[in-house]
C-alpha cells in the first residue's frame, strides 16, 4: 500500500515537471512579428523569441512563441523589424577607449574635415577656458571628401584658445603651439624618440609630428597628455559601452594594447562592481615593461587564473603584445625570438589563450614557427590561440594556423584572404581594430566586408565578396570563439544568452551600401535591455544619457 503511495506520488512528480516548462517559466519578454536572424547553423530566420531569466526560451513562429507568454511578460511588436545576435568585435581596445571617452573630441563618422573641424570648434565651446582638445585617432583621411588632413593653421581656427592635439593611427600627430607650449615641446630634440617634426615639401614645417616609423614617439607624446580624473574614466567607460550598444554590440575582445597600464584597469573594474557593464569584455594583458614582460606576466596572473570573472567581464590570457621585442618588429634578434618563446611556451603551459598583434604575412613565419614549437610540448589546439591582423594572410600562413586550431581576427584584412580563410576553416572573428587605428562601428566594418570603400565605393569581384552570411556570423559566431563562448552567446539559440539587436534596417536586404548606416533601437544584453531608442524609446534604462558620438 505504501509503495503504491509513492509509486503514484513519483509518476505525478515526473508528470508535473514534464510539463511544467509550457506554463511555469518565469517568461520576462517575447519579441514578436520580427525576422530573426538566429545565426545558428543553418542561419535560418524565424518571427520569434521569447526570453527567459537573461537566456532565450525559444526561437519560432510567432503563434508558438505567443504561447509562452504568463501575466508578466512584455511583450515588444517588431513590426517586421530585423533582430540579430549581439554583435561581438574579437578586437577592440575598449578598456582604453572608454577612459578618454568622455573627454575625447570624436572624428568618428564625420563625413568632412569641415564636419571634424566644426566638431572641435564646439568642443572649445563646451569645455572649460584652456582645456586640451584630444582627437586620440579613429578616424581616416578616406572618410573625409576632402581625402587630406587638417593643417596647423585650420585646427587654430577652429580653437584659438585651446591646446588642440589630433593623432592619426600611431603615425602622425598634429598640435596647435599652445599644446606644443603645454607640453613644454621648443625643439625637435623635445619630441619623444624617434619622432621629427614633419616638413612639406618645401622644407616648411608643417606643425605636425612624424612618428618616424613604428609607434614609439606617438605612444610617448600622447603619455604626456594630462590624464582624465579617475570619475571621468569610470563615465567614459559607462558613455562608451552605451555607445557600442548604439550600435549593437554586447561583447568585445580587449587585446590590451599601447598605453595600457594595470591601473587602467580599475575604471572598468569599479563599472563591473557596480553591475553596470552593458557590454561583455574578455580582456587579455599585456608585459607592461620592456625587458621585464614575463616577470610581470607571472606576477599580474599569479590570482588571475585563465577564465577568471563573469559573463561580463572575464581574463582571456595573454596578447596581444607580449613582448616589446617582438611588437612591429620586422626582424627581430635570437634573443627576442626565444624571449616571446618562454613566455608563450608558459602560457601554453598554463591553459591560457594568447591573441598576437601580427601585422604583415612577410614575415608571419617567425611567429608561427613559435606557435609551431610550442604546440609539440603543449599543445594549443583547444586553447584559443590566435593572430590578430595579418591583414594578408598567405594560404600557406593560413594553412599552419589551421593545422594548430589558431583563429584569425580580422579587421579590414584583404578580401582574398578572407575568402581563403573560409575555404581552409580557419576561425575567424570580425571586429574593427578601435579605436585608435580604426572607427569602433561594426556596421561600417560590415560594410566594408560587402563593398570595398577603398576604391570609392566600387564593388569587389564576387569571387572576393564574402556573403552577408559570412560577415554576419564572423561578427557574432565566429568572434564567441575566441573567448570560447560560442556555446553561450553568438546565435539565437534556446538556452544562450539573450544578447541582441533590433535594426533600424534589414541587414539582409538593404543595399550594401548603406549598411553603414544601420543603427539599434533596441539592444538587449542578458535579457536587459540596455539601450532603446526611436519606437522602444519608453524602454529605454537611460533615457537622460545622451548617447551619440559628438
Ligand atoms: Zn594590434
Amino acid at each position: 500500500m505504501r509503495i503504491q503511495k509513492n509509486v503514484i506520488r513519483i509518476l505525478a512528480l515526473l508528470i508535473a515537471g514534464a510539463i511544467a516548462p509550457l506554463w511555469s517559466q518565469n517568461v520576462d519578454t517575447i519579441l514578436v512579428n520580427g525576422k530573426v536572424l538566429t545565426v545558428d547553423r543553418q542561419f535560418s530566420t524565424s518571427e520569434a523569441l521569447a526570453v527567459s531569466e537573461g537566456k532565450i526560451l525559444n526561437v519560432g513562429p510567432a503563434a508558438e512563441i505567443r504561447k509562452l507568454a504568463g501575466p508578466k511578460t512584455r511583450i515588444i511588436d517588431l513590426e517586421g523589424r530585423t533582430v540579430i545576435p549581439g554583435l561581438i568585435d574579437s578586437h577592440m581596445h575598449a578598456i582604453r577607449a572608454g577612459q578618454t571617452f568622455a573627454t575625447e573630441v570624436k572624428w568618428v563618422g564625420a563625413n568632412s574635415l569641415e564636419e571634424a573641424l566644426q566638431r572641435i570648434h564646439q568642443a572649445s565651446l563646451e569645455m572649460k577656458p584652456g582645456a586640451w582638445l584630444i582627437v586620440a585617432g579613429g578616424w581616416t583621411v578616406q572618410q573625409f571628401k576632402e581625402k587630406r588632413r587638417p593643417t596647423q593653421a585650420e585646427l587654430l581656427a577652429a580653437a584659438p584658445n585651446n591646446p588642440v592635439y589630433v593623432q592619426l593611427g600611431y603615425g602622425w600627430v598634429m598640435m596647435t603651439p599652445l599644446g606644443y607650449k603645454a607640453l613644454n615641446i621648443n625643439s625637435e630634440s623635445d619630441l619623444p624618440r624617434p619622432g621629427k617634426f614633419e616638413r612639406d615639401a618645401n622644407g616648411k614645417l608643417t606643425g605636425a609630428m612624424d612618428g618616424n616609423g613604428g609607434n614609439f614617439a606617438v605612444v610617448a607624446l600622447f603619455d604626456k597628455l594630462p590624464q582624465p580624473t579617475f570619475e571621468e574614466q569610470v563615465a567614459g567607460t559607462k558613455k562608451f559601452f552605451r555607445e557600442l550598444n548604439r550600435l549593437g554590440l554586447t561583447g568585445v575582445g580587449d587585446p590590451g594594447g599601447n598605453n595600457v597600464n594595470p591601473v587602467d584597469y580599475q575604471p572598468i573594474f569599479k563599472v563591473w562592481r557596480e553591475r553596470q557593464m552593458t557590454v561583455r569584455v574578455a580582456f587579455s594583458l599585456c608585459g607592461p615593461t620592456e625587458g621585464k614582460e614575463f616577470d610581470e606576466l607571472k606576477g599580474l596572473t599569479q590570482m588571475l587564473p585563465q577564465g577568471f570573472g563573469d559573463d561580463m567581464l572575464r581574463f582571456n590570457g595573454l596578447g596581444e603584445r607580449i613582448t616589446w621585442g617582438m611588437n612591429n618588429n620586422d626582424h627581430p634578434t635570437p634573443e627576442q625570438k626565444e624571449q616571446y618563446y618562454q613566455i608563450v611556451r608558459w602560457a601554453a603551459q598554463q591553459g591560457m589563450p594568447v591573441t598576437m598583434h601580427w601585422p604583415r604575412d612577410e614575415n608571419a613565419d617567425t611567429l608561427l614557427s613559435i606557435y609551431e614549437r610550442v604546440n609539440q610540448d603543449f599543445p594549443i589546439g583547444n586553447l584559443r590561440w590566435s593572430v590578430a591582423h595579418l591583414q594578408n594572410a598567405s594560404p600557406e600562413s593560413l594553412r599552419r594556423m589551421k593545422a594548430m586550431n589558431v583563429g584569425w581576427t580580422i579587421q579590414r584584412a584583404n578580401a582574398a584572404s578572407i575568402e581563403m580563410g573560409k575555404e581552409l576553416g580557419v576561425v575567424m572573428g570580425a571586429g574593427t581594430d578601435a579605436h585608435r587605428v580604426a572607427s569602433y562601428n561594426p556596421f561600417t566594418q560590415l560594410q566594408w566586408f560587402l563593398v570595398d570603400d577603398k576604391n570609392g565605393g566600387a564593388q569587389r569581384g564576387p569571387e572576393q565578396t564574402p556573403t552577408r552570411a559570412d560577415a554576419l556570423s564572423a561578427y557574432t559566431m565566429g568572434s564567441a570563439w575566441f573567448s570560447r563562448d560560442e556555446d553561450k552567446r553568438g546565435s539565437l539559440e534556446p538556452g544562450k544568452l539573450a544578447d541582441l539587436a533590433v535594426l533600424t534596417k534589414d541587414y539582409m536586404t538593404v543595399p550594401a551600401d548603406q549598411i553603414g548606416t544601420i543603427e539599434s533601437v533596441l539592444t538587449m544584453v542578458g535579457g536587459k535591455i540596455v539601450y532603446a531608442a526611436g519606437p522602444y524609446a519608453q524602454y529605454d534604462p537611460n533615457p537622460e544619457a545622451p548617447s551619440r558620438a559628438r
